[in-house]
């Protein structure tokens, strides 16, 4: 059996980032070895929350834990540390943001885009473009925002590092230098193609490959196309979040589909055969003789299917017998002598319909 890291850190699969962080802190203290010495079932579940952690803290970690068994395996790159998490913060809350822990390189965000797919194309799978407007490191001054990327000095409140050292209490504190923003660099003249900004917006078309499967939720990772990164800083990556269109005809519950029949009322007393769309493409369905008015058929193996999961989910048809609301005379006529075949009493009324009926029949 798998681990299930969601359930260790008493999250559901869909908890954000903060969720997880905020989680894993409440219970790795509760866990903490220093306050539970000689407790094996607390260190059993110090090391549990630990490891769950490590791999949900991380999105890439995570965007493969996710997808296990679904063959979409991402890098498992880490940044940092679990113990960066659950110490690094505590230092900043007391000590001011960004102790020793600011670099200047700095890592692109990760971009996030909502891709809405028809039932057809989760099912077969599909090749999709996306058009994705990002960040690029500026081509004509190399990020610099300096024109032709030489026309800066370096800064002289920092001396080119971006940083300031504070000496506060015990600790030197490390700051982004307020004159150059924690680039190093003063520019002198703005490069013109990026106004100095070092960074232009591009319009990218990225090619997705959707596997046949895919589900509502899912997440693919598109590496390094996510924003570019600042001062060296490498890029952020792409994630793709999968949601389903509305169909026409189907209503998505898990990986069975659910539709509305209307069945005529002849039909349904008749019995009858009737074609309907399926996603891949049609199926014929026996309306039983004496349907009654709601009844559901299930056709089984046309639903959804999972990515990785052999099967699929199933087709359930609702079936609704439809009375016309209005009649024809002819109509009207035949239904009467229906009803009298059934025995059936029906109101008389000598100047109406059925008046004139009986005249005919005299
Ligand atoms: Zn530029
Ligand atoms: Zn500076």
């Amino acid at each position: 059996m798998p681990k299930d890291y969601y359930a260790t850190l008493g999250l559901h699969p869909e908890a954000t980032q903060e969720e997880i962080k905020k989680a894993y802190r409440k219970l790795a203290l509760e866990f903490h070895p220093d306050r539970n010495s000689g407790d094996k079932g607390a260190e059993e579940r110090f090391k549990e929350v630990q490891e769950a952690y490590e791999v949900l803290r991380d999105p890439k970690k995570r965007y493969a834990y996710d997808n296990a068994g679904f063959g979409l395996s991402g890098d498992l790159g880490s940044s940092g540390s679990a113990f960066e998490d659950l110490f690094g913060d505590f230092f900043e809350d007391f000590f001011g943001r960004g102790t020793g822990r600011s670099k200047r390189a700095k890592r692109g965000a990760d971009l996030r885009y909502d891709l809405d797919i028809t039932l057809e194309e989760a099912l077969h799978g599909a090749e999709k473009v996306i058009t994705v407007p990002r960040e690029e490191v500026c081509g004509a001054c190399r990020g610099t925002g300096a024109r032709d990327g030489v026309a800066y000095v370096p800064c002289g409140q920092c001396k080119g590092t971006g940083q300031i050292r504070y000496a506060q209490g015990f600790f030197a504190v490390q700051k982004p230098c307020m004159a150059c923003r924690g680039t190093g660099r003063i520019v002198r003249e703005r490069c013109e193609t990026c106004h100095g900004a070092g960074h232009q917006e591009v319009i990218d078309k990225l090619t997705v490959n959707l596997p046949p499967g895919t589900y509502e939720g899912m997440r693919l990772l598109v590496e390094g196309k996510g924003q570019c990164g600042s001062n060296g800083g490498t890029r952020g990556d792409f994630y793709v979040y999968v949601k389903f269109k509305p169909h026409d005809m189907f209503v998505v519950r898990g990986l069975d589909l659910h539709a509305d029949l209307d069945v005529h009322f002849v039909e349904a007393a008749l019995g009858a055969q009737k074609t309907i769309p399926t996603l891949e493409g049609s199926a014929e369905i026996r309306i039983p003789q004496g349907l009654n008015k709601e009844q559901t058929l299930k056709l089984s193996g046309l639903g959804l299917a999972l990515y990785g999961k052999p099967g699929r989910g199933d087709l359930y048809v609702h079936l609704h017998v439809l009375f016309p609301k209005k009649l024809t005379a002819e109509q009207r006529d035949l239904l009467v002598k229906l009803g009298k075949e059934f025995g059936i009493e029906l109101p008389q009324s000598e100047g109406g319909l059925l008046g004139r009926i009986k005249g005919a029949f005299r």
